[in-house]
């Protein structure tokens, strides 16, 4: 039999929710009230230098103040490193994994050409996964997760139809657990979406579901389904950052817009219009 329907909202808290936040989260919520589930709250508070915990709940005022309702308390990444330590484990034993000295930085000025996403990490500069065991804790060094060579993978967005990327053309090599000893995102966010049905987020994150699709596969676990949502720009065009002015949920509620106001000004989006503060 089918599992019911469980969907998840992951606001990151470094900043207040904007507009953007609101369309992906809304639609997220939707998505699971229509197949008649629900979603959990999830606080992705694993960067302790940038995440705050009068963002965490921030945002949890701003959703309930729209309208979004979540199954259970909010689960907060920071609170669960067991969890993926034991999965840094498993994939570890499993020889998916490896011990790396080089940095972001390091890739980024290797390569050559301007690379649209991530810059793709040189197999040369790979080490061999046999070297992993002799770590017994990931702190320390940067760890990665080996992609299969050239093997292209796809999978059927929701939204955007069938997607497909090829491993060391349009990705490579990335960071499960990070030198400073934090989890990376890709490692945490499998973890946690392992009983979840349906994932829905920004389009931002597309390559990353290939690389979430393959860690999946490393941990056995059946691979969730999918929906991006398409970024909502400002009036100039540019992807809504966390800062973007006037068009944060926090400003719009101050300047006494209703829930439902918000929710239409969202609808615009389908007219292609810009959207704007005012
Ligand atoms: N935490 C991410 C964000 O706030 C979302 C990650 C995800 O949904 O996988 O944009």
């Amino acid at each position: 039999m089918k599992p019911p329907y469980l969907g998840r909202i992951a606001p990151t808290p470094t900043g207040f929710l904007h507009l953007g936040h609101a369309a992906t989260f809304w639609t997220a919520f939707q998505r699971a009230r229509e197949a008649g589930g629900q979603v959990l709250l999830r606080i992705e508070d694993l960067d302790r230098n940038r995440c705050r915990p009068e963002y965490a709940q921030a945002a949890i005022e701003d959703l309930q103040w729209l309208g979004i309702v979540w199954a259970g308390e909010p689960v907060y990444q920071s609170a669960q490193r067991d969890v993926y330590l034991d999965a840094w484990r498993r994939l570890r034993d499993g020889g998916w994994i490896y011990p790396c000295a080089q940095s972001r930085k390091d890739v980024a000025s290797s390569t050559a050409a301007p690379h649209e996403e991530e810059p793709v990490f040189p197999p040369e500069w790979r080490c061999d996964p046999a070297e992993s065991l002799a770590h017994e804790s990931p702190a320390g060094i940067n760890w990665r997760f080996r992609v299969p060579d050239h093997r292209r993978i796809s999978f059927h967005d929701g939204n955007f139809g069938l997607i497909t990327k090829t491993a060391l053309s349009d990705f490579g090599d990335f960071v499960i657990w990070n030198r400073d000893d934090i989890p990376a995102y890709e490692l945490a966010v499998v973890v946690d979406d392992a009983r979840i049905t349906e994932v829905v987020r920004g389009a931002d994150l597309l390559t990353s579901t290939i690389r979430q699709i393959l860690l999946h596969e490393a941990l056995g676990q059946t691979a969730p389904r999918w929906f991006h949502c398409p970024l909502v720009c400002d009036s100039s065009g540019h992807r809504l950052a966390k800062r973007a002015a006037g068009l944060s949920i926090r400003e719009l509620r101050a300047a006494g817009h209703s829930p439902q106001a918000v929710l239409d000004r969202l609808q615009e989006r389908g007219t292609g219009a810009p959207l704007s503060s005012g």
